[in-house]
């Protein structure tokens, strides 16, 4: 056995994502683009040979001052325990968590926890899962946990599981923003389903579906001109009139000079895409002092492929 183990849990945005039908079992067929960016929890993982239990231990102040619970309903807790399941380990896991991705923010933050701690127990206790079985046990825990195991650019296509990895991304100056207010992502799929007329009503609204396809076809060819031009996200229709703050931020990333602006995931987080760090800079300035995002969720960033990531 080893350890302690460190492992980086890196926030997603999404470049395309569009919601294609409601299958009968609830569940919402995707095809989404999905990028790591720079923005990232900590966490170290270490074997705790007294006990049998999971220890979750968090480390500074939560991103927005919310609330995380760190018991047995947090996704690090429900990772580590399948992975004990799985291969049978009796010695139990103290897990120190460092947050710094905003909480229900359509960034996966809870995803990449759980991903990371898949990668981490299993380094930890030696299980010798490959990566193909740790998307498998994350698929049980939730939707964006298989992309979360390797991160970097991928298609992802069902419900989130049929994954395509692309070419990596030529690299994209960043400002991402969460408003303070969001919305839950349940309020966000029922309201999809009742403007497409997906529950056998007729459809109450119009939907905008992005060209993914053509987002995969840019991202092949690295054709830096037209990716921000093809951000596109089906959700903007539900989210953007509950929260108007996304708006607000989409518009002034815009008049910042961001190449192309998108909501992330579900939302509230918003991001631009920008030329250089100083204009990225300016725009994150202009929101915080709006006091549409606080300064702990709003970020000058960069598009990151793990592995290929510049050290901390
Ligand atoms: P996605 O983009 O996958 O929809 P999200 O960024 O919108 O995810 P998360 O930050 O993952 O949302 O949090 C969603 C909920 O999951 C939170 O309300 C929180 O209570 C719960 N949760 C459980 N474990 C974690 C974790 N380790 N970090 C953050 N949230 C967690």
């Amino acid at each position: 056995m080893t350890g302690p183990v460190r492992e980086t849990a890196y926030a997603k945005i999404n470049l395309a994502l569009d919601v294609t039908g409601r299958r009968p079992d609830g569940y919402h067929e995707v095809r989404m683009v999905m990028q790591t960016i720079d923005i990232r929890d900590s966490l170290e993982l270490e074997a705790d040979e007294g006990t049998d239990g999971i220890r979750i231990q968090g480390s500074g102040k939560l991103p927005g001052g919310q609330a995380l619970s760190l018991g047995s309903d947090n996704l690090i807790w429900r990772a580590a325990q399948r992975i004990r399941e799985q291969c049978g380990i009796g010695s139990g896991v103290r897990i120190r968590l460092e947050k710094q991705i905003p909480i229900a923010a359509g960034m996966a933050g809870g995803s990449a926890d759980a991903a990371a701690t898949l990668r981490g127990m299993n380094r930890l206790f030696e299980c010798g899962l490959t990566d193909v079985q740790l998307r498998e046990i994350g698929k049980e825990l939730g939707a964006d946990i298989p992309y979360c195991i390797s991160g970097g650019t991928q298609l992802a296509e069902g419900i989130g599981e049929k994954l395509t990895l692309l070419p990596e991304m030529p690299e994209l100056i960043l400002a991402v923003a969460k408003p303070a207010t969001g919305v839950s992502t349940r309020y966000v799929y029922e309201t999809l389903d009742t403007i497409a007329g997906w529950k056998g009503e007729a459809p109450a609204g119009m939907l905008i579906h992005p060209d993914v396809d053509a987002m995969v076809r840019a991202i092949r060819e690295r054709d830096r001109a037209q990716i921000p031009a093809l951000l596109g996200n089906v959700l903007e229709a539900v989210t953007v009139p509950a929260c108007p703050e996304v708006g607000w931020i989409k518009a002034l990333f815009a008049s910042g000079g961001a190449r192309g602006v998108l909501m992330s995931g579900s939302g509230p987080t918003v991001f631009g895409i920008f030329e250089t760090e100083e204009d990225a800079e300016r725009a994150v300035s202009l929101v915080r002092s709006k006091e549409l995002a606080s300064r702990e969720e709003s970020f000058v960033t960069r598009t990151v492929t793990p592995g290929l990531s510049r050290p901390s």
